[in-house]
């Protein structure tokens, strides 16, 4: 079986409309998918009619920012019901702020020698609720500024450097609390990703496991190999099961494709085991 739960289409900042990254996923082999926009279930209906369409098992799921301990940390949330009103109005509230500071990334940007890299990033914009980092990435791309994606978040875009604008998510409260009011579980995405340390991070598992959180991404598109061996001894040292997905974005720009991310190591419980 080929479990794939963390996939982002072009109602976030992906650059395929779910039902052509249902068929891209189907296409690599996953059999059980799950389409997790940031912030945004505007497109689970059509990624679940075309799954359910090429007999993929279809998991209607979220990944949600919040700021804790003055870090930008994802939470997705899986087996969701979309239209939940609490989980709706909690995500209206989280994307609202996305325009703004995006027009500040721009005054950054512009600054720093590169203009009107509002307009540019909005040409990759699908959904103008959720202009992203990653839009301005591309359009980074484009014009010249930097030869790849990774360049781009390691000269712009993230902290101490041009075009960061720190931001105000949700809270971690918030998130877990909207998962499972919406009657979903909620799963700490790509630990191995935040600048927490040791005690930031065993900090972070304790209180997300105290509100009810039941899972962390162990294999990930974001994390190296040997990452999936601290995560799975995390998992099995916090009590979490265990999730795995691609974090897929867009043909040839992930990190790791369909194909080429491994099954979740022996020894810890998948997220799904109790799912058929
Ligand atoms: P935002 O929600 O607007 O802050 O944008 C965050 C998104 O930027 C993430 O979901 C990733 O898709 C992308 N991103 C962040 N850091 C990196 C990185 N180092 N390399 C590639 N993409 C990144
Ligand atoms: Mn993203
Ligand atoms: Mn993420
Ligand atoms: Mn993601």
């Amino acid at each position: 079986m080929n479990v794939d739960l963390h996939c982002h289409s072009n109602v976030s900042d992906g650059v395929l409309a779910p039902a052509a990254v249902a068929q891209y996923a189907h296409q690599a082999g996953v059999n059980v998918w799950a389409l997790t926009d940031h912030d945004e279930v505007g497109g689970i209906a059509r990624a679940r009619a075309a799954a359910t369409g090429l007999g993929m098992q279809f998991v209607a799921g979220v990944e949600i920012s919040i700021t804790w301990a003055g870090e930008t940390i994802h939470i997705v949330g899986l087996q969701i019901d979309e239209s939940n009103r609490g989980l709706l109005q909690g995500l209206e509230s989280t994307r609202s702020g996305r325009d703004a500071r995006g027009r500040e990334i721009s005054d950054q940007l512009a600054r720093a020698g590169i203009p009107n890299a509002y307009e540019g990033a909005l040409k990759y914009v699908d959904n103008p609720d959720l202009m992203s980092r990653t839009h301005f990435a591309r359009y980074l791309v484009e014009c010249g500024a930097c030869a790849n994606i990774p360049e781009v978040f390691r000269k712009y875009l993230t902290e101490g450097k041009p075009g960061y604008v720190p931001h105000r998510w949700a809270s971690l409260t918030q998130a877990v609390t909207w998962i499972k009011g919406a009657g979903g579980i909620a799963v700490i995405a790509h630990p191995g990703r935040y600048k927490l340390g040791q005690t930031g991070e065993g900090a972070l598992f304790d209180e997300f496991k105290q509100l009810g959180g039941t899972a962390i991404e162990v294999v990930t598109g974001s994390h190296s190999p040997d990452q999936y061996q601290v995560y799975a001894e995390q998992a099995r040292r916090y009590g979490f099961l265990a999730s795995r997905g691609t974090d897929f974005h867009a043909p040839g720009e992930s990190r790791v494709d369909f194909k080429l991310l491994p099954p979740l190591p022996s020894g810890v419980t998948p997220v799904w085991h109790d799912w058929f």
